[in-house]
């Protein structure tokens, strides 16, 4: 980026937006979150387990927030299990992904839906932790979750950052570009999709070659 350059924050998502959504690790935590339904509510059959779970992610944003409020289940217990994973064989050292976060002058900040053990797993999975300057977990904004704009008012609290126009918020999810473009926030869309009017990179290491145009889209 350049001196011109409007933006002094650079925060992102985690899961999906650091790494690439075929990574596997999706798979596996929803595999850990079905067990952990399994284990803590007795009274739910198996084959319930599955739509009570799309339900409280539809009605809460998070299955753990839905469990919390409906179940009374353990925050720090949920993020514990469900992220206990072996990241190894997922996810290797993302030496282009450094280079270029790297050169950026501004501060990196992580805002997960997910725990920050996990955060730190996988940032330490794929050499990047150093970079980035916080971590900002869904303990952290309780008892909110993305897409709640509480919950980007609680994290921007964190970060000490007042003015919610001087960040760029990446993420795969577009409920939460849509909150952090309300706020303020420049919205980037990390993934796929198309028809939804946010600026796009299919990976994030792709944002450098965006970054002249955001110049011209910001000033
Ligand atoms: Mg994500």
């Amino acid at each position: 980026m350049n001196k011109t350059q409007p933006f002094d924050n650079l925060i992102f998502d985690l899961d999906d937006t650091i790494y690439m959504p075929n990574s596997g690790i999706w798979d596996l935590i929803g595999e850990r979150i079905f067990a952990f339904m399994r284990q803590h509510l007795p009274d739910v059959p198996e084959d319930a387990i599955e739509p009570l779970r799309d339900r409280l992610l539809k009605q809460y944003g998070t299955t753990l927030r839905g469990l919390h409020e409906e179940r009374g289940i353990d925050v720090q217990a949920y993020l514990a299990y469900v992220h206990d994973l072996d990241l190894s064989l997922m996810l290797k050292p993302d030496a282009e992904l450094r280079r270029f976060l790297s050169s950026l002058p501004q501060k990196k900040y992580i805002f997960t839906n997910a725990s920050k053990s996990h955060a730190e797993n996988v940032l330490n999975q794929m050499g990047l932790a150093d970079l980035f300057s916080g971590i900002t977990d869904v303990a952290d904004v309780q008892p909110y979750c993305k897409p709640m704009p509480e919950a980007f008012k609680l994290m921007l609290q964190q970060f000490h950052i007042t003015d919610p126009k001087t960040c760029l918020y990446a993420d795969d999810n577009l409920p939460n570009l849509a909150t952090a473009e309300a706020l303020g926030m420049y919205p980037l869309y990390v993934g796929r999709k198309q028809g939804h009017g946010f600026t796009q990179v299919e990976r994030l290491a792709d944002l450098e070659a965006l970054l002249p145009e955001l110049d011209d889209i910001r000033l």
